[in-house]
């Protein structure tokens, strides 16, 4: 590492001129303000044991408790640490918890605070830890399995909600996305069962988990995060109680007192998420091992990786010219139009009206499909639906919703989903009708329609 970041030391210090993506020459000082890793490599990294944590001076027994603690400091450990290599014996060294990296590759880094550059983890600290590892584990011995798989079966549909139709325990595999759509309905899934601590326990960590995930924060944001974390630690005793836990000594849910300070510090946490880095690991890594004959694949893997980026980079110098922009800049501020995506084949084909209207309750459809075409074709003449017409008919539709002006996340497809029952055929079971309800913003944004079909 400190021969990576070797360059790092002399620009830092003196800076250096560098072109930036706006065109303009710039002097910069380049130095080392975040350190993305996981929570060995953080200890590594900081020169602690695993028992500690690599940002405050935290006991090892009192990582369950929110207490305010001081920070580590570079010069303080720097110091102890040349002690140790002479001495051999350094108190200060044993009670802050520190291992004998003498060399660290950070201490000739200038303007370089390497306990600050430790940032948060949504993924490994929230998702995996916090969700996975405990709060599910906790309700689960609660709850038992079976009650958390009926519930997460019982869930009522929505339109870009995951139902769990087989419950959580068969999941083998729990990626970022599986967790995101589990926590969406978890506190849900709690109510009338646990008691009203427990609850308040899991919204609270939940809530966290979202703030956590806050593309855009302010101080009322970050202030409602820090509060959810203390109504945690206020309330999270009830779990000794019920015997589920002995005690709360734990490193990624001390990590959580960090997330604040982070993100005043280097910005929104998801900046530094490492969902990110294990997204590209698929495209840069196994896609490209794919695409290999695999043998000598390195050099393979380099070759197919120069080609996608050229591919890439020319084609978005063509849309660019295509859409005869003067800057291919501010073809990023235009918002694209709404756009739907169906299935390639519709599973109904030559439905007739008759059962349009039996089937799916829809009793207006020949009257609003006319008002739809007329609306659409102007003053031009178009072909009128009739009773006796025949249409084909699909299951679902996605739907692109714009981003969020909350989390600033998006744009994202949605699905609705409206499918008639079907009865049972051979040995297999009947399929109940699913008809989602939608909420739809007229053209004027004045009003809001809703499609309730009845039998939902
Ligand atoms: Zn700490």
């Amino acid at each position: 590492m400190s021969l990576v970041l070797q360059p790092l030391i002399d620009a830092g210090r003196h800076s250096k001129e560098m072109g930036c993506a706006d065109g303009y020459l710039r002097r910069v000082h380049p130095i080392l303000a975040a350190y993305i890793a996981d929570f060995p490599k953080q200890c590594l990294v900081a020169c602690n044991k695993e028992n500690r944590c690599p940002r405050c001076l935290v006991e090892s027994d009192k990582r369950g408790d929110l207490e305010e603690c001081a920070w580590r400091s570079t010069t303080d450990t720097l110091k102890t640490l040349r002690r140790k290599q002479r001495n051999k014996q350094s108190r200060k060294f044993d009670i802050q918890g520190l291992r004998a990296v003498y060399k660290p590759f950070w201490k000739d880094l200038p303007f370089t605070d390497i306990f600050a550059c430790i940032t948060p983890d949504i993924l490994h600290q929230l998702h995996k830890g916090v969700f996975h590892d405990h709060l599910v584990q906790w309700c689960t011995s609660l709850m038992g399995e079976k009650e958390i798989d009926v519930r997460f079966q019982a869930m009522t549909r929505f339109p870009a909600l995951r139902h769990f139709k087989k419950g959580i325990s068969t999941i083998s595999q729990w990626t970022g996305s599986e967790h995101k759509e589990m926590q969406q309905v978890f506190v849900g899934l709690l109510s009338g069962i646990v008691s009203n601590d427990v609850l308040i326990v899991a919204r609270a960590l939940l809530d966290f988990i979202y703030y956590a995930q806050f593309q855009k924060h302010t101080d009322v944001t970050l202030g409602a995060m820090q509060d959810s974390l203390k109504t945690f630690h206020e309330y999270k005793h009830v779990l000794i109680e019920l015997e589920v836990r002995q005690d709360f000594n734990v490193p990624k849910l001390h990590s959580l007192q960090h997330y604040v300070a982070s993100i005043r510090a280097l910005g929104s946490a998801d900046g530094y998420n490492t969902e990110y880095p294990e997204r590209l690991h698929i495209d840069y890594a196994k896609e490209a091992y794919q695409a290999s004959n695999k043998h000598d694949y390195v050099e393979q893997m380099a070759l197919w990786l120069q080609r996608q980026e050229a591919v890439c980079y020319k084609s978005a110098y063509l849309d660019w010219r295509k859409a005869g922009k003067c800057s291919p800049l501010a073809e990023r501020d235009t918002v694209s139009p709404a756009y739907y995506k169906v299935a390639k084949v519709p599973p109904h084909r030559q439905v007739s009206v008759d059962r349009i209207r039996s089937d799916y309750n829809a009793q207006d459809f020949v009257p609003a499909l006319k008002h739809f075409l007329s609306s659409r074709s102007g003053r031009q003449q178009v072909i009128q639906p009739i009773e006796s017409d025949q249409f084909d008919v699909y299951n679902q539709l996605y739907i692109e919703t714009g981003p969020s002006s909350i989390t600033g996340r998006g744009p994202c497809l949605q699905k609705i989903h409206a499918s008639p029952k079907v009865a049972v055929r051979g040995c297999k079971a009947k399929i109940p009708s699913h008809f989602d309800t939608v909420f739809m913003l007229e053209e004027d944004h004045q009003h809001i329609r809703v499609l309730v079909p009845s039998g939902t």
